[in-house]
């Protein structure tokens, strides 16, 4: 059996493996696709002492350093169910291709998914002007004019926080009214280069085979379409976590995250969970990295007491 299994082979993952691995013990990873969501990024320019990396050259370089230790990197294999300890003090992962795993410890870091709008541009103008991260991409767009999609808290916290940096934000709800906060809608309000549109339903990304021009969206109640040219076009509906797999085995949030304690233990015993996967705030490669270092040593601390 392996002493720490990960399943995730995102930073949160391949952090948990090195630090799992440098104290000598028997680590795996199992990997639907090894680099996560830094696969479909481009520009980095928040990985802190790095200004910029490209999301391939990163994940090429997480591979390579959890290489650099004896870790089973069992990629392109998804896990389909977790079956806690029982008697014997062995956890076991059981994957789609029928194998199962057992481990003394489990790391979970499955990952996130940004829900999509499902429109046609979308896909062909991904990192070419829509962007799902502002905290991660809002400083490309200083200057220019962009749309946040969703009136959700992380829509209008999203558009208070790009106000501050380009020159105009136009935020774009289906319903007829937003959803946050009132102190967040308050606050939104309050700024000048911010346009609210309600019963607004996106229904196309246009762009000029570059980059984005500009979105269409059609007014819920009138019928009419409007075209609003901009640069950017911010989609705010949600990150999904990737817990299918776990419903009904350990705790989750309402919002379907694994409820991890400030050392990324679950509500099982062995079982840890890191990054974007789990309750921990602000969804970003540097938390992740930190938070899967943070579970490996937990699983650690735990595999000497037991
Ligand atoms: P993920 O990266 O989501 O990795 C999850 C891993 O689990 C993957 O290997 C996946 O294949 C695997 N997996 C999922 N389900 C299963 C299963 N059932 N069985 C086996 N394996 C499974 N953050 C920044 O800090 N800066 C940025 O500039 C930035 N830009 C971004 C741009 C885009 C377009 C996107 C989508 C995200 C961006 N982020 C950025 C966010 C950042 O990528 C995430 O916060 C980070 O990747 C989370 O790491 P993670 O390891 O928790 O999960």
């Amino acid at each position: 059996p392996f002493d720490v299994l990960v399943v995730g082979g995102g930073p949160a993952g391949a952090a948990a493996a090195i630090y799992a691995a440098r104290k000598g013990i028997r680590t795996g990873v199992v990997a639907e696709r090894f680099g996560g969501q830094v696969l479909d990024t481009m520009a980095i320019e928040n990985f802190i002492s790095v200004p910029h990396t490209e999301g391939p050259k990163l994940a090429a370089a997480l591979e390579q350093h959890v290489k650099d230790y004896e870790v089973d990197v069992m990629n392109v294999q998804k896990a389909v169910a977790l079956k806690p300890a029982n008697g014997d003090g062995l956890a076991t992962v059981e994957l789609e291709n029928g194998a199962s795993l057992k481990a003394k410890t489990v790391i979970l870091s499955t990952g996130a998914r940004w829900r999509q709008m499902g429109v046609p541009g979308e896909d062909d103008y991904r990192n070419k002007g829509v962007a799902y991260c502002p905290h991660c991409d809002g400083p490309l767009f200083k200057g220019k004019r962009v749309a946040v999609i969703g009136g959700g808290n992380s829509g209008v916290e999203a558009a208070i926080d790009l106000a501050g940096i380009v020159a105009e934000v136009t935020l774009i709800e289906f319903d007829s009214k937003l959803r946050a906060d009132a102190v967040l809608q308050d606050k939104l309000h309050s700024l000048p280069n911010v346009t609210v549109v309600t019963s607004a339903q996106t229904t196309q990304v246009n762009g000029n085979g570059e980059k984005v021009t500009g979105l269409v969206y059609r007014d819920r109640v009138s019928g009419e379409e409007h075209t609003l040219p901009l640069e950017g076009i911010f989609v705010q509906i949600g990150l999904v976590p990737n817990t299918e797999w776990l419903k009904g085995t350990l705790a989750l949030s309402n919002r379907g995250e694994i409820e991890i304690d400030a050392r990324c233990e679950t509500n099982l015993r062995g079982v840890f969970a890191a990054g974007d996967v789990t309750t921990v705030p602000y969804k970003q490669i540097i938390i992740a990295m930190g938070e899967g270092s943070k579970a490996a040593l937990s699983a650690f601390d735990y595999l000497i007491r037991n």
